[in-house]
């Protein structure tokens, strides 16, 4: 029954390869930490944007499904999900819909792995948001214009990963 269990997966996301994706995204953030002088506020900004820009490239190619499955709060719950599935290799280990908000957290987050920032950057670091701007323009394509953020990071010492999302209007 293996392919059911995929059956959902590989229509909205296809398959990305951790590692490689892991090499780029922590050059980038190593190059913007020092291009932006240790402001890890500025980096967070400008890893969302990196995102958003990778995200608008690779899920273009399946916007008919994210569009198909992704047209209330929980169908786009199970799309990102699935989207995060397909580049950390696993799902998300919460993931709750309440009052128009998506919350998704990892306890176990394969995106920081085991990334630990230094001790001046945690208050505004948060590794992981990449995702949240793949995940806004996922919603885009789905028809929605959305913002979501990294309210937690475990590279920060917080107990999970948590990314939090809401839909601001329909397109
Ligand atoms: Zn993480
Ligand atoms: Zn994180």
């Amino acid at each position: 029954m293996a392919l059911k269990k995929w059956s959902f997966h590989y229509p909205v996301s296809g398959k990305m390869n951790l590692d490689a994706f892991l090499s780029t995204h922590y050059a980038t953030l190593n190059y913007l930490l020092e291009k932006e002088e240790g402001n890890f506020a500025a980096v967070t900004k400008d890893g969302w944007e990196l995102g958003r820009k990778a995200g608008a490239r690779f899920f273009i190619r399946f916007s008919d499904d994210i569009k198909k499955y992704g047209k209330d709060l929980n169908g786009l719950a199970k799309v990102l999900n699935a989207a995060y599935q397909s580049l950390s290799g696993k799902k998300f280990d919460k993931v709750a819909v309440e009052e128009g908000v998506i919350v998704f957290e990892d306890y176990k987050c394969p995106i920081c792995g085991d990334y630990v920032m230094p001790e001046e950057f945690k208050e505004n670091g948060r590794v992981c948001i990449a995702i949240d701007g793949i995940f806004v323009e996922m919603c885009s394509l789905a028809g929605f214009n959305a913002e979501s953020w990294e309210t937690k990071c475990r590279a920060a010492g917080d107990e999970c990963c948590r990314h939090e999302l809401k839909i601001t209007a329909k397109k």
